[in-house]
């Protein structure tokens, strides 16, 4: 048997064993659904070529400035999102992960950077996922005039991809008339209304508390697709695999693997990393 077998291995009876689910999730999880890698500016080129033309990277174009400078464009770049993100089918792997979750005695949580809301289109429980930077399928004030966050619901954003702008009606702030922006955590962002991913951050802790209370549970940790660039989600499982006492940390990742001691780096997918542990 080979180290990546035997880690397989271990990794399947740890979550075989545990009881609890801790799911934490970046970009690279939605690859397998069909999403576009956004890694480094050449994949993001090339999910955006009008982007190629105009030489931004992803961190410029996710720059709130946008909504007040060019508000066309910014509603061109998350109004294209939004309606991939409706059209796109979670991949296989998050039903999987959604029925083995089910099943353990404490549940399950999630913990994504993902804005995608693909989560909560496989069935998971909207009262048990952290969205850390917040979701695409939530509207907000670009000024911000309230902290109202409010549910896009169907709301169509029109996008030519060619000269890449919007066009017709921009989604509108529900009080003051004026634009609204996605409630996504952006980069360099002083107005994004944090109370929402606030509120799941609360019930996360509260689910923790029931772990802890609990010394003798134990907990798998599965990761899948969080890079190192923006590394939130891979610190977030890192320290919760630190602070509750049977952890099992599972990294899965074809490039970024590398573990802390003690925990699992599986070089693979998400979905094949999932189809493998739960054979
Ligand atoms: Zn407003």
């Amino acid at each position: 048997m080979d180290n990546l077998e035997k880690d397989i291995k271990r990794a399947s009876e740890a979550v075989k064993d545990a009881d609890a689910l801790f799911i934490t999730a970046g970009a690279g999880m939605g690859v397998d659904s069909g999403l576009p890698d956004f890694r480094g500016n050449s994949g993001f080129w090339k999910a955006y070529p009008p982007i190629a033309k105009l030489g931004k990277s992803f961190s410029q174009m996710a720059d709130p400035v946008w909504f007040h400078k060019d508000p066309e464009i910014a509603w061109a770049f998350y109004g294209h999102r939004l309606n991939l993100y409706r059209e796109t089918v979670p991949h296989e792997g998050f039903l999987r992960l959604l029925e083995l979750g089910k099943k353990k005695q404490y549940g399950y949580f999630v913990f994504t950077s993902n804005v995608d809301g693909q989560f909560q289109k496989a069935g998971f429980d909207d009262a048990c996922i952290e969205e850390c930077h917040g979701s695409i399928h939530h509207f907000q004030c670009t000024k911000p005039c309230s902290n109202d966050i409010w549910d896009a619901g169907e709301e169509k954003v029109n996008v030519d991809i060619e000269v890449f702008k919007a066009t017709g009606q921009l989604p509108k702030c529900i009080n003051c008339g004026g634009l609204a922006r996605p409630n996504i955590l952006m980069f360099g962002d002083w107005n994004w209304v944090a109370h929402r991913s606030d509120a799941q951050g609360a019930r996360f802790h509260k689910w923790l508390q029931k772990l802890n209370n609990s010394p003798e549970a134990k907990l798998a940790i599965i990761e899948m697709g969080a890079g190192r660039a923006v590394p939130t989600v891979r610190l977030q499982s890192e320290r919760i695999s630190r602070n509750i006492l049977n952890s099992t940390l599972i990294r899965i990742n074809p490039r970024d693997y590398q573990v802390p001691g003690g925990a699992i780096g599986l070089p693979l997918g998400a979905k094949e990393g999932i189809d493998r542990i739960l054979f």
